[in-house]
């Protein structure tokens, strides 16, 4: 288990959705842009965890403590604006 940040800028977000076909916990929000639901995840890998998620200042802030650390840096690689950080934590 890794803990792990998810940080969506949504500011940066242009709602392209690349993120979506590498990591299915991001959805598109009511706004169109992304934002982050464990729960739509509709074949979650065991010991998944639900996270911690709020938004503050723009962002989505959403923390784990789980092995899906590699699907979250390969959605935010393939982010064309760079709107997605994940940073240990
Ligand atoms: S890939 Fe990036 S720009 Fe596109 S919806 Fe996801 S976070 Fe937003």
């Amino acid at each position: 288990m890794t803990g792990y940040r998810i940080i969506v800028d949504k500011d940066a977000c242009e709602g392209i959705f690349a993120c979506l076909t590498r990591d299915p916990r991001f959805v598109e929000g009511e706004d169109g842009l992304a934002t982050i639901d464990p729960a739509s995840d509709p074949v979650p890998p065991s010991g998944t965890d639900e996270g911690i998620i709020r938004e503050e200042d723009g962002r989505i802030v959403a923390e784990f403590d789980d092995d899906r650390a590699d699907e979250a840096r390969q959605a935010a690689t393939a982010c064309p604006p760079g709107a997605i950080t994940v940073e240990e934590c």
